[in-house]
């Protein structure tokens, strides 16, 4: 049996049926990540884990207890928001210490703890100060700190990444996931930030209106969406009408081209999509496709660079690895975009 068990949850505020039939197993030691746009309900999920909010339908299993109508401070779960949310007039030993303080732990158990958390989170000599001395991303540590002290059963993340600056989310975000790794702590992470969910999730689970679309490994979910909606989501995609040529073997025409998809087809008017790492600036070896295109504009991300190009009547995304000695096409370039059936995505809802 897992070690966190969500079965069959269902949410509703008055007629707003925010969670519907949610269900996830989650095992122990994983990172897993709630990802969805706003309004999706994956604070929802996680506050009805947290016990601050009571499911309507559903049951919530910890380590073989059934926590469903559990208190949430009985349910001995570390947790750590958006906002942050330190004690202004604590210390940031006290701070971290708090939840064992509350819990009764002895005095000196407690320092040694709190001297170990805050090693733990690279702040070793900050035990003295206060909230307001502290960086926006230093005060994040803290409240890590403050939610792994009492050794939760579970860790849970709400967005606790959003209010920093990108350079510090990015930093943060590695030792957070470092950290829940050097612990073995079961971790529910709640982000709508696609890239940040891909990058240090086990498993992702992407919700749509309620509801968990598709769980999955960051890989499985990039490369192998199962609907449309997770497809879109999740990184950017150039979708095209195409005609079947031979449903069995895959095969569709695309503005002229034929393209062998990795998949047999069982609807008549599919349309396909190719990631923007998928389309080739001229002919590359082994491509199905060859099509003439016009280079719109020209984003420059460092080490990869977008284009926006029209081809075949249709706008498309195209990513390049930047290479000094080579300078993207300006806009207004005639070029040339090589791809290949393998590479698409059937999408099918
Ligand atoms: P965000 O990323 O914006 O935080 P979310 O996916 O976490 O979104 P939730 O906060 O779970 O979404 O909210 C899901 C839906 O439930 C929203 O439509 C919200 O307005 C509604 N909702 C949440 N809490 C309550 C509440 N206490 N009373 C009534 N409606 C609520």
């Amino acid at each position: 049996m897992s070690y966190l068990s969500i079965d069959h949850l269902e949410k509703s505020f008055g007629a707003n049926r925010v969670v519907k039939d949610f269900s996830l197993a989650v095992e122990k030691g994983e990172f897993v990540s709630l990802l969805g746009p706003s309004g999706c309900g994956k604070t929802t999920v996680l506050r009805m884990v947290a016990g601050f909010e009571s499911p309507t339908a559903g049951r919530i299993v910890i380590d073989g207890q059934d926590v469903t109508g559990l208190r949430a401070n009985a349910r001995n779960i570390g947790m750590m928001f958006q906002a942050y949310a330190l004690f202004p007039n604590l210390t940031v030993a006290e701070n971290v210490g708090f939840g064992l303080k509350v819990k009764g732990v002895p005095r000196a158990e407690r320092e040694a703890r709190v001297t170990e958390m805050l090693r733990l989170i690279g702040l070793p000599d900050f035990g003295a100060r206060y909230p307001f001395q502290l960086s926006g991303g230093q005060q994040q540590r803290v409240a890590l700190a403050r939610a792994l002290a009492p050794r939760p059963r579970v860790l849970l993340l709400d967005e606790p990444l959003s209010a920093l600056d990108a350079k510090v989310r990015v930093s943060l975000r590695n030792e957070i996931r470092m950290i829940q790794r050097e612990l073995g702590i079961t971790t529910i992470f709640v982000t709508h930030d696609q890239e940040e969910a891909m990058s240090i999730s086990d498993r992702i689970v992407v919700m749509n209106g309620g509801v968990a679309d598709q769980v999955g490994t960051p890989f499985d979910i990039y490369n192998r969406p199962t609907t449309r909606f997770v497809a879109q989501f999740v990184g950017t995609l150039n979708t095209f009408d195409v005609t079947v040529r031979d449903a069995a073997a895959g095969q569709v025409d695309l503005a002229g081209q034929t393209l062998t998809l990795p998949e047999a087809l069982q609807v008549s008017t599919p349309v396909i999509a190719l990631r923007p790492e998928a389309l080739h600036l001229g002919r590359v070896p082994g491509a199905e496709a060859l099509l003439p295109a016009r280079i719109d504009e020209v984003h420059f991300m460092g080490s990869v660079i977008r284009l926006r190009a029209t081809m075949a009547g249709t706008r498309v995304s195209l990513d390049t690895f930047n290479r000094p000695d080579q300078p993207p096409p300006s806009p207004g370039t005639d070029v040339e975009i090589s791809f290949s059936g393998r590479d698409a995505i059937v999408l099918r809802q």
